[in-house]
């Protein structure tokens, strides 16, 4: 929303609007021009009535401004939303634990990562099957054998699965095995994959791209919930900038903005931001400080063997202080841990 002030507007009437605003909950940004003042307005407007803002002295005009998304927005739906993947809830008032190997390599290997997944209170299981990676030499994952592998998993523990899907030919396959989609950050753009894991009628795990503004994140969203396909989740997994000592950027801002613009549940991905096994646990803390509603993590039984993503995996001996993080924290925000999908 934004207010534009008249040119007889004294300096008490722009501070009045401001009180009015902050009052709702909502910030001001006051932008002083020659002619003119305005007032910007950025969060949930929605409590602000617009005839009475109107009303106010010196105000000459009050217009919405609609944002580029609209089915993710908080506007027209100021509650936050939860998601439920396979009976395990994504939403405020928990905090969920998806962990796992980065990719599935043996079925060993991997019901090994998910008993570790499961020793530090994680309530779904993620692997991946197809892997997208940046060198064409690297290895590109299992396919539908690891699929296989991961369903077998499911069976094993319980742990519904979270797993990425790469191309939109192969949506339909992965979506007969997977609890839920992820769409990683070198496909956050890609709008034909988008609209297939839209239309597949699994919830969607959106990573963030990693060069994309939170707004270009946000209309990714509007397209898988454009093809009517609401149970989306946002997935922070740090931004590219100049600094080289961490893989990415963990942007922990994008985490209560993403929250406040959008009712879709927003999580975390230390791991990939990082990069590192030594930063893992301080940025699962800040996410869960700073309000995500989960956070997923790579956990290894051999790192040093991984195919993928060895360095920045968290081992056994790690697993304690997760548990400890995850039990803890929670309710001092709160908040509780996803209870597994058998308690629901
Ligand atoms: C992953 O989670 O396995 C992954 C490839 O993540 P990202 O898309 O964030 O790099
Ligand atoms: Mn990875």
């Amino acid at each position: 929303m934004v207010i534009v002030m008249g040119q007889e507007a004294t300096g008490g009437d722009v501070a009045s609007i401001v009180a009015v605003v902050r009052a709702a909950g909502v910030e001001a940004f006051v932008s002083r021009g020659v002619t003119r003042t305005i007032v910007g307005l950025v969060g949930d407007v929605t409590q602000l009535d617009a005839a009475n803002l109107r009303g106010m002295p010196g105000v000459r005009e009050v217009m919405r401004v609609s944002t580029p998304y609209k089915l993710v927005s908080r506007e027209n739906h100021p509650e936050r939303s939860t998601v439920r993947v396979g009976g395990v809830p994504i939403g405020p008032g928990t905090v969920t634990l998806i962990a796992g190997p980065c990719a599935v390599e043996t079925p060993e290997q991997t019901l090994q990562a998910a008993r570790m997944a499961q020793a530090a209170g994680a309530t779904l299981l993620r692997g991946g099957a197809y892997k997208p990676r940046t060198s064409p030499y690297a290895f590109q994952g299992l396919g539908e054998k690891g699929l296989r592998i991961l369903a077998d998993v499911r069976e094993e523990t319980g742990l519904p699965i979270v797993t990425e899907v790469v191309d939109a030919r192969d949506v339909e396959l992965v979506a007969s095995y997977a609890d839920m989609l992820q769409v990683g950050t070198r496909n956050a753009q890609n709008f034909a994959l988008l609209q297939a894991v839209g239309a597949a009628g699994r919830p969607v795990m959106l990573k963030r791209g990693m060069n994309a503004t939170i707004e270009e994140w946000l209309m990714a969203a509007e397209y898988v919930a454009q093809r009517g396909n609401l149970d989306v989740v946002l997935c922070e997994r740090g931004i590219r900038t100049f600094e080289t000592a961490t893989r990415n950027t963990l942007d922990i801002s994008a985490v209560p903005v993403a929250q406040r613009l959008s009712h879709l549940p927003v999580i975390v991905d230390p791991s990939h931001s990082g990069g590192r096994r030594d930063l893992v646990l301080p940025l699962t803390r800040a996410a869960l400080a700073v309000g995500a509603d989960g956070v997923i993590i790579d956990v290894h039984p051999h790192p040093e063997q991984a195919l993928c993503d060895g360095p920045q995996a968290l081992v056994d001996t790690d697993l304690g202080e997760l548990a400890q993080v995850m039990r803890d924290l929670p309710p001092l925000l709160g908040k509780s841990a996803a209870a597994p999908a058998a308690l629901i």
